[in-house]
């Protein structure tokens, strides 16, 4: 069996050669399986490198990933905004808040929605009647109400 000194750890004859090996890469909910790849492993730390073509390889796979999810969270962010009936304005004001232009952003898949936004948005996809309640929620009544008291509370307080 091939080995070498690890670069890592430095133990003596600690990395083992491996081919034909296959990996998994993982980006937020989805994956990717990379089959084929050679490389050593150190039998010590752990410490994993792969071979030239096989590193290729498997960055060229990472990055096709992030490509595809980049695209899949666009496409999804714009289907279900529409599905809400939302404008990209609208959709800021009650949904993401952040700068007027973060949906249009979003859709063209410029930057990844926040994991809570796309979560949220997913949540909307699958039960779009509490849009309702986002509306209701964002006129803040609830909020004002406990505001008062506190300010009633407060001046209780200080009043002579
Ligand atoms: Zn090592």
């Amino acid at each position: 069996m091939k080995t070498q000194q690890c670069f890592s750890c430095g133990t003596q004859d600690g990395m083992q050669h491996f081919d034909g090996r296959s990996f998994t890469i993982d980006f937020r909910q989805l994956t990717r399986q990379v089959h084929d790849i050679s490389g050593w492993e150190c039998q010590a730390c752990s410490e994993i490198e792969f071979d030239d073509g096989s590193a290729e390889r498997y960055s060229e796979a990472s990055d096709q990933l992030l490509e595809d999810s980049r695209q899949l969270m666009a496409a999804e962010m714009k289907r279900i905004r529409r599905k809400l009936h939302l404008t990209q304005k609208e959709a800021v004001k009650l949904l993401s808040g952040g700068g007027h232009n973060a949906f249009s952003r979003y859709e063209r898949g410029e930057i990844a929605p926040p994991q809570p936004l796309f979560m949220l948005m997913r949540l909307l996809d699958r039960h779009p009647h509490l849009m309702a309640e986002v509306q209701s929620l964002n006129e803040g009544l609830d909020l004002r109400q406990r505001l008062e008291i506190k300010d009633q509370e407060r001046e209780g307080v200080t009043a002579p």
